[in-house]
């Protein structure tokens, strides 16, 4: 079999962890299977990275330095446990100090101009994938398993939509085929950075927070991979966040659609991205635990068998704003709700939900809380005209919100469960205060309080019963 194994940050956490990584893809090896290797950083690493650029950016000289000195020390240390032998050892820890000279450097650089602009932004965030990958490789390797570490801009060609780069598939297919078939054919197993890609420039960019799981896809779809494995920190996809709802289930399988909507709608397992290639080549996807790698964990693909359920899964969407726009004398005025969206969409803001509110004179929709002041402002300016007539009365945003989602297919042809899911939430006194307007076939999301989003996630789990397996 061809796999693409992914790890993602829990998983290699320490020098004890990515050993126990490297004996899991060693003895899928053994077992005479091909095997591709993505590999995010270590946990924790991308957001330390972030946030000692973003407070360069805003004044402080100092964080970074000590940022490179904690860095350096966390991954000596993986090293040291991991590697053992002195010549490759010290050879991997001189890489990545210099690599941390140069992150201060830049760090340096960003705090003189007092700008951090997304493009060094990704030159920043994707270091920690370059480390991580370097060492693994090199773990594999003192274990007699042949392995060579790939930084994914020599692959994955994207454009230049930094912190959210596209990959160009047809060029990242030949790039990737002509790098790694020859790897994979004298048996080294390639290492290859999750997470980021580059330019035709050679710029490098990032695929979006999460984004290692869309590496592998992206990966998986070129190779024409058999499976794509994703190992994380849990036994698959489960009907809730079991940091939520400890007793929630693994679900055994289930359908891209379904995963697509889970991952859309918060479920942080799998990158909502990760799907789309992998349906395209009709690739299997396994969600696997690398801390219980014996238990079965979740298979994703084209058409779930049945499991006699109809809602799967209970997710849910934190730090969101709800923004509304309203005013009696909206009503009789052609083309408000298009102005809405286009204002926002020319900001680049993404709208998670249009919602339903109980009068008929406003428009109401859910945004990341980081992005309200700036859809509020915007909506602002382009109703200049109808503000100061009167038209609109109020352009506002509500912080602290939740999107609780039902997920399962066939929900929409199925009566009674929008019913039981606010029977639920009522008898637990939770107010909903909006619905979804034209939620697909396969959810029914409502907005709640920061305040009462566990409450309502944990209540209609227990509705449906899904912890009984
Ligand atoms: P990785 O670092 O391996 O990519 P993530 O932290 O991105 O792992 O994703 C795994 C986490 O996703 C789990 O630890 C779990 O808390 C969270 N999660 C949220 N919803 C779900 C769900 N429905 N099923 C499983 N895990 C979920
Ligand atoms: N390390 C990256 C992040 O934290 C990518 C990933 O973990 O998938 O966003
Ligand atoms: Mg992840």
């Amino acid at each position: 079999m061809n796999i693409i194994m992914k790890f993602g940050g829990t998983s290699v956490g320490d020098g004890q962890r990515i050993v126990n990584v490297a004996e899991i893809v060693r003895r899928q090896v053994q077992r005479g299977d091909r095997v591709t290797v993505v590999v995010s950083a270590m946990a924790g690493v991308t957001d330390t990275l972030i946030k000692a650029a973003q407070s360069a950016a805003a004044g402080d000289n100092a964080s970074f330095r000590q940022t490179k000195h904690a860095l350096l020390q966390r991954h000596v240390q993986a090293i040291g446990t991991a590697v053992t032998q002195s010549e490759a050892w010290g050879k991997l820890g001189t890489g990545i100090e210099s690599q941390l000279d140069n992150f201060e450097n830049l760090c340096q650089s960003i705090h003189v101009l007092g700008e951090l602009t997304p493009r060094a932004l990704d030159l920043v965030s994707s270091l920690g994938e370059r480390f991580s990958t370097q060492i693994l490789a090199a773990t594999l390797r003192e274990r007699g398993q042949p392995a060579e570490a790939i930084m994914a801009t020599e692959i994955i060609l994207t454009d230049d939509h930094f912190g959210s780069a596209s990959p160009d598939m047809e060029q990242t297919r030949l790039r990737t085929c002509e790098r790694l078939l020859p790897l994979l054919d004298q048996g080294v197993v390639p290492v290859v950075t999750g997470f980021m890609g580059a330019t035709r420039s050679g710029a490098i960019t990032t695929l979006g927070r999460g984004g290692s799981d869309y590496s592998a896809a992206i990966i998986g779809a070129c190779l024409d991979a058999d499976e794509i494995w994703i190992w994380t920190d849990v036994n698959g996809v489960m009907t809730a966040d079991p940091r939520v709802v400890p007793e929630a289930q693994t679900l055994p399988e289930i359908s891209y659609g379904e995963a697509a909507e889970l991952a859309y709608y918060g479920a942080k397992v799998i990158h909502p991205k990760t799907i789309l290639p992998a349906v395209e080549r009709g690739i299997p996807i396994r969600i696997l635990n690398t801390f219980n790698p014996d238990h079965e964990g979740t298979r994703i693909v084209h058409e779930a068998r049945p499991n006699g359920r109809i809602v799967k899964a209970i997710t849910s969407i934190k730090n969101l704003s709800l923004v509304t726009v309203e005013g009696r004398g909206m009503l009789g005025v052609p083309g408000v709700a298009a102005k809405v969206f286009s204002a926002v969409a020319r900001e680049g803001i993404n709208v998670l939900m249009i919602s339903q509110s109980s009068s008929e004179q406003s428009i109401c929709f859910m945004v990341e809380t980081r992005s309200a002041e700036r859809a509020v402002n915007a909506l602002t300016k382009e109703f200049e005209l109808e503000l100061a007539r009167r038209n609109i009365d109020r352009i506002h945003a509500d912080d602290g919100l939740v999107i609780v989602s039902v997920v399962g297919a066939g929900m929409k042809t199925t009566p009674g469960i929008a019913a039981k899911v606010f029977g639920a939430l009522g008898r637990n006194e939770i107010n909903v205060l909006s619905i979804a307007q034209g939620s697909s076939e396969h959810n029914l999301s409502l907005v709640v309080t920061e305040a009462d989003a566990t409450e309502a996630v944990k209540s209609i789990h227990a509705e449906f019963e899904l912890s009984r397996s």
